[in-house]
């Protein structure tokens, strides 16, 4: 569950993933330049609100109406952003020299 080091198999810091999307991290373990796609989180961030949409007036009032789905998917919705995230291994900025004949 949740996003590993690809290197490594060590376990992301879910602040990691969510903070600074796009730009690179590196590993705590091995220190592996990590990158967690700004594509992919917004897409997961976008079904969660539409689901949310979708729901919000099928919510019993009783258990707090939208206010108590928001909370349910801040509960549910956290954990499970974190379970899909993945990171990625950074793209090389400097580019290598292509191999001279
Ligand atoms: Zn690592």
């Amino acid at each position: 569950m949740g996003p590993r080091c690809p290197h490594c198999r060590e376990r992301i810091l879910f602040l990691k993933t969510q903070w600074g999307l796009g730009s690179t991290f590196a590993c705590k373990a091995c220190d592996t330049r990590l990158i967690v796609p700004r594509s992919q989180s917004a897409g997961i961030t976008l079904s969660m609100f539409t689901a949310f949409w979708i729901f919000r007036n099928h919510f019993p009032v009783e258990w707090g109406g939208q206010l108590g789905l928001f909370l349910v998917f801040c509960i549910i919705g956290l954990p499970t952003v974190w379970a899909l995230t993945s990171a990625k291994l950074a793209p090389e900025t400097t580019k290598e020299k292509p191999p001279e004949i």
